[in-house]
């Protein structure tokens, strides 16, 4: 068995990001600036955004970091956000989800400008990405086909079964490993709430992508010997023994799945990491991919 190390692999792609925009501001270019959004108190998005914020600094972007109440009026969010839209110095614009239950999250995503689309999720990203024309791919499978691409993970004919549908990460990671390409090529199954003999599928999968946000859900008795797992939950759950109070826990049961896998990603450590790398690559392309 074989770690996907997903610290190890976005510190490279950081690197060679922080290199490449050194040269590029050596030659006159301009900073990339990702401009993020976060509306309310939400504990785990204030981590996922600080963190982005962070690695914009460690590789030389600039960021703008727009912390906004949990009750401001929807008009108000897609306002901040036409602002960044036309501001010429922003090249990425993201909105954490999720968002208060009274603001749209469509209209939110719809009101992005797409070049400046860097999570991905525009409709127009959506539907260039499911005909394999040039878009900005959403962060998350973006950072799980990096992963795979980085361990060579042999993916042409396989069986891949992903668990959950969301827009974020279950949909568009189905779509990427089903279309014609590499990391792709893949024969997809896509799982979800409703499906039945879940079990039964997944032990027929060589590559599990398992996003569905239950803590432990996947075990040993599931997974063909031999597999690669693909572990994209992050919950907290509670635990005394820690300073914060919780524990992060992924949707593999990590211990009795890992000795049957070929390839599995940690949590915390494996597609997390990832998610950030994308992130930047998008915004580094973004900025240096401008239409005039
Ligand atoms: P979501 O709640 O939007 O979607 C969950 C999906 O799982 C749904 O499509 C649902 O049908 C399916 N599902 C739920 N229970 C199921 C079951 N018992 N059997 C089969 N399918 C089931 O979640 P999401 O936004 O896609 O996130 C999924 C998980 O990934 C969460 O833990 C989230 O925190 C995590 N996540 C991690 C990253 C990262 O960077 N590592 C990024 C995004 C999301």
């Amino acid at each position: 068995m074989q770690l996907l190390d997903g610290k190890l692999v976005s510190k490279s792609v950081k690197d060679s990001l922080a290199a490449s925009v050194e040269n590029h501001l050596r030659g006159g270019g301009k900073t990339p600036h990702l401009a993020a959004i976060l509306v309310g108190d939400n504990g785990a998005s204030q981590t996922y955004v600080a963190s982005k914020v962070k690695a914009c600094e460690e590789v030389g972007f600039r960021s703008t970091l727009l912390q906004l109440p949990g009750d401001l009026p929807e008009a108000v969010l897609l306002h901040r956000i036409e602002a960044f839209n036309q501001d010429p110095e922003v090249d990425g614009i993201l909105v954490q989800l999720p968002l208060p239950a009274h603001i749209s999250e469509h209209k939110v995503i719809e009101t992005i400008r797409v070049e400046k689309d860097v999570d991905g999720f525009h409709p127009e990203s959506m539907g260039r990405m499911a005909l394999g024309l040039p878009s900005f791919l959403p962060a998350t499978p973006y950072g799980i086909l990096l992963l795979m691409e980085h361990y060579q993970i042999q993916t042409k004919g396989r069986h891949a079964v992903v668990i959950g549908r969301s827009h974020i990460v279950g949909r568009p990671m189905s779509i990427l490993l089903s279309r014609n390409d590499y990391p792709g090529n893949c024969s997809v199954t896509l799982c979800h709430s409703h499906t039945l003999h879940l079990p039964a599928i997944c032990l027929q999968a060589d590559i599990i992508i398992a996003a569905l946000g239950q803590p432990g859900f996947l075990r040993s008795d599931m997974v063909k010997e031999g597999a690669v797992v693909v572990d994209v939950g992050i919950t907290r759950v509670p635990d005394a023994n820690r300073k914060a109070g919780f524990a992060i826990r992924g949707d593999v049961d990590f211990e009795s799945v890992a000795p049957r896998c070929s390839y599995i990603t940690p949590v915390p450590g494996g597609v997390g990491p990832m998610t950030i790398a994308a992130l930047l690559k998008n915004t580094w392309y973004s900025c240096t991919h401008k239409k005039t």
